[in-house]
């Protein structure tokens, strides 16, 4: 984490001005909760609350130097202060600064409609095998998150993997310039966040911002099953690796094989098998883009292969958890039509017997499109290899009917109540058979699944 003395911190925000003893920081924090000694507390004046409020709380829980918006009352006595114009920006700025004087290390951005967090968490796996590596915490992706990873890399960091999320234009763009990767990664385009982006033609273009911060001889490793997306990269002249299904990719998927709650693949550019403990295809074309990147940092195959056993997912992401003859998959972080998709593909591939069980809840921040998508959605899933689907939701209604409608579907069942969806899953968990939970997280089926779970 960043340990610099005040004079120091001061010099790297524009229009900084401190006041009281030069003491030596150690870490930031934005939280005064999350405070922990010797950190600089960092107040942000947020839609709800003022981060100024509790100076009294991050004092007490040992920071021992804070920043401070001009304009707000009561600056502390106690600890030293450095007074800026705009907290978040100088935060920013504190970031950006540090970054550049992390010189040694190399530095990967993520960006794409999913997967990110994925493959940020593989990514890491693997280049820790050989480099002091450090990640993104969770899923802190946005223009707070990003710079509070910055910070938190220790000052002999060789690997940084930083994933970059985006609901505007020129947010990747931002942070791109933060972070200045020397390799970008781009997993695909989808409909996550179309309500504020309005076309898909303006999330691959979102996502090629990325390209903005990249060092001048960097690389972009590139999702080449999207001919939009390509279409969009080809307008940069930086050099560029594809990876994907298809043959044309510099880098593709030659088998995949579903296990009860692993996977294994064989790549185009290899005989070896690869093994993972993950659950997807979909992880599979992740690991192809980690396998990009690996080989251009010198990594082995043998590194790669001991990275991938060890990989282990951020929560809420295909989460496999058995209870005797039943099977719990929580995925229920994100959701929009391409995830479920690969979330019904990932079902429908589970070699066993038991029965299959989709349990569905709103896509959130599809825009105008929303109820014809999730429509659409229920078109797919009534043509799917799977036994039963229970929804919940609003616009899930319109999922469910949809699959209704179709003679050849699974059974399908609307649920009001949040209370009748769990007593009708705890009844069937009576028999064997494999859940899987998918919703958009403002849904809280993670909620769901831990009352199914301690019911089990
Ligand atoms: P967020 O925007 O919330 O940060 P993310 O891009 O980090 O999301 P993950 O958290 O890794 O994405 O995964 C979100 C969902 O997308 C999970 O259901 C996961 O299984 C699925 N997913 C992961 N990779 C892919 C992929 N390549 N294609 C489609 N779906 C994927
Ligand atoms: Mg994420």
């Amino acid at each position: 984490m960043i340990t610099r003395q005040l004079r120091k911190i001061e010099s790297m925000i524009a229009g900084a001005k401190w006041i009281g003893e030069n003491v030596q920081i150690h870490g930031v924090s934005i939280d005064s909760r999350t405070v922990v000694q010797g950190n600089l507390y960092i107040p942000i004046i947020g839609p709800n609350s003022n981060g100024h409020d509790y100076i009294n709380g991050a004092i007490q829980n040992g920071a021992v130097a804070t920043l401070w918006k001009k304009d707000q009352p009561n600056p502390p006595q106690d600890i030293p202060t450095i007074f800026v114009e705009d907290t978040l920006i100088a935060l920013q700025q504190l970031a950006a600064s540090y970054r550049n004087q992390l010189k040694q290390a190399t530095f990967i951005g993520i960006t794409g409609s999913n997967g990110k967090t994925s493959t940020k968490d593989i990514l890491h796996q693997v280049l820790s095998t050989r480099f002091k590596t450090k990640k993104t915490i969770g899923n802190y992706n946005n223009h707070i998150g990003v710079p509070l990873t910055l910070l938190s890399l220790d000052e002999d960091v060789e690997m940084a993997v930083i994933e970059m999320g985006m609901d505007h234009l020129l947010e990747i763009a931002f942070l791109s310039d933060m972070v200045k990767p020397d390799i970008a990664m781009i997993m695909n385009i989808g409909s996550a966040h179309l309500e504020t982006m309005g076309t898909l033609e303006n999330i691959a273009q979102a996502k090629c911002e990325i390209v903005t911060g990249l060092k001048k001889d960097g690389v972009l490793v590139v999702n080449g099953d999207d001919d939009l997306l390509l279409k969009e990269t080809k307008r940069h002249s930086c050099k560029q690796l594809t990876f994907g299904e298809k043959s044309s990719n510099q880098l593709y998927l030659t088998s995949f094989h579903q296990g009860e709650s692993s996977l294994q693949f064989t790549a185009s550019n290899s005989n070896s098998m690869f093994a993972l403990s993950l659950i997807g295809r979909h992880q599979a074309i992740n690991c192809l883009a980690v396998m990009q990147v690996a080989h251009l940092l010198h990594l082995s195959e043998a590194d790669i292969q001991t990275g991938f056993r060890q990989v282990q997912l951020t929560t809420q992401r295909n989460e496999v958890k058995r209870f005797g003859s039943v099977t719990i998959i929580n995925d229920t972080y994100k959701s929009n039509p391409e995830s479920v998709k690969a979330a019904i593909q990932t079902l429908e591939s589970l070699p066993n017997r038991k029965r299959k069980i989709f349990v569905m809840g709103d896509m959130v921040d599809l825009g105008e499109q929303a109820v014809a998508l999730h429509k659409q959605i229920g078109t797919y899933i009534a043509e799917a290899n799977i036994d039963m689907v229970l929804g919940s939701g609003d616009l899930t209604f319109h999922t469910i009917t949809s699959i209704q409608e179709r003679d050849t579907s699974p059974q399908a069942d609307f649920f009001l109540e949040e209370e009748k969806l769990i007593e009708t899953i705890i009844v069937l968990a009576k028999e064997p058979c494999t859940i899987l939970l998918k919703a958009s997280r403002s849904l809280q089926f993670d909620k769901v699944v831990e009352a199914i779970e301690k019911r089990l």
